[in-house]
């Protein structure tokens, strides 16, 4: 049976996600699509066979609409997957979840009081193959009791309107998930100290940041976030364990001996870094519903995720080691 989605924001990623459920997965028909910009969202309609409807809650509420797929600036998520749940609509909710805590609560509420998973959260890097290779080699005790991990987020530039905190919210938040799936563990604090700032960020923003995570199990993590860095997209990390490491560079596809010299080439940006990763993510995603699984990143995942971020804000502009707190799982993620 063919899934029929609905696409909410057709800016950057989501454009990407129509173009690739269109034409590179399986069991899939992009049936319906929105957003505010409302010439784009009609050309990518058109150009899929679809129907650009002229509000979200049109599109959820659409019987030609099996499940949703949420790619709007992340301040909406909260309330537009709710509307979904609301609906008992499946969901597939670009990061963030929600922007605070409470509202990733609020969403994690609604589903629990639903009675089954309808959502995932777009934390695409667990379908990433090079983290694979790092989560399995943990796993299977190649490197013993994992104790530390050094992560780095790098981003050619961002705009003017990124703000110190969305280092947190928009770009640590993938670090903040994939330490919990790696690890198997909660982030139970965190400190974060910025240096003086690059001369390339904006003004205010406080760029690059180095954060410290603390696990429930006593392991240690930091995260170096710099997104003007202005030479690619870098994102790398090595788990120490107790009897060897693991590490993961950025997949090179390319080298250029010359000249006494050995040139790799770097990402321009995510979308090269993780284009595969957002295709398996899309299929599984497609694969799981037609078998009637909802699994991968679950809305408990966007909570912790949202909670910690949130806490790594607070850190910042205390100066301080925050405590992470939140609410006990409920059994529907157990
Ligand atoms: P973007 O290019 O700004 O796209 C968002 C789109 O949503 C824009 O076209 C925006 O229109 C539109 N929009 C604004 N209000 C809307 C509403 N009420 N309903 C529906 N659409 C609305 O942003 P993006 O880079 O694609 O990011 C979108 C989301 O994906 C963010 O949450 C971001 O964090 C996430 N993301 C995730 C990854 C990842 O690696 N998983 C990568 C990139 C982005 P206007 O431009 O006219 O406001």
């Amino acid at each position: 049976m063919t899934l029929k989605v609905g696409v909410i924001g057709t800016g950057n990623i989501g454009a990407d996600h129509v173009r690739r459920l269109a034409s590179q997965v399986s069991g899939v028909r992009v049936t319906a699509v929105f957003d505010v910009a409302t010439a784009r969202a009609a050309q990518i309609a058109q150009g899929v066979g679809a129907v650009a409807h002229g509000s979200w809650t049109a599109l959820v509420d659409d019987p030609d609409v099996a499940a949703v797929v949420i790619a709007s600036p992340g301040p909406l998520h909260a309330e537009q997957v709710l509307a979904c749940i609301e609906a008992g609509k499946l969901v597939l909710c670009e990061k963030p979840l929600a922007t605070t805590g409470q509202d990733a609560l609020m969403v994690v509420a609604a589903e629990v009081a639903f009675g089954r998973r309808l959502v995932q959260v777009g934390f695409m890097r667990r379908y990433d193959r090079a983290y694979r290779v790092v989560k399995a080699a943990i796993d299977d005790g190649s490197i013993g009791e994992p104790l530390l991990a050094h992560m780095v987020h790098r981003n050619a530039s961002v705009p003017d309107s990124f703000s110190s905190d969305m280092a947190m919210t928009d770009s640590v938040i993938h670090e903040i998930d994939t330490v919990r799936w790696l690890f198997g563990q909660e982030v139970v604090a965190t400190t974060v100290v910025a240096s003086r700032p690059s001369p390339q960020a904006a003004a205010g923003l406080r760029d690059p940041q180095l954060v410290l995570f603390e696990l429930a199990d006593g392991a240690v993590v930091d995260v170096e976030v710099f997104v003007n860095c202005q030479y690619g997209y870098d994102v790398r990390c090595e788990i120490v364990g107790s009897t060897g490491t693991v590490s993961m560079d950025n997949p090179s596809t390319n080298s250029l001996r010359r000249g006494g010299q050995l040139i790799e080439s770097v990402p321009a940006d995510w979308r090269v870094r993780f284009d595969t990763a957002y295709l398996d993510e899309l299929q599984q995603w497609v694969h799981g519903l037609a078998a009637g699984v909802v699994g991968g990143p679950s809305a408990w995942d966007g909570y912790a995720a949202a909670v910690v971020a949130n806490c790594a804000v607070q850190a910042l502009a205390d100066g301080a080691r925050t405590k992470v707190t939140m609410v006990d799982r409920p059994s529907l993620y157990a």
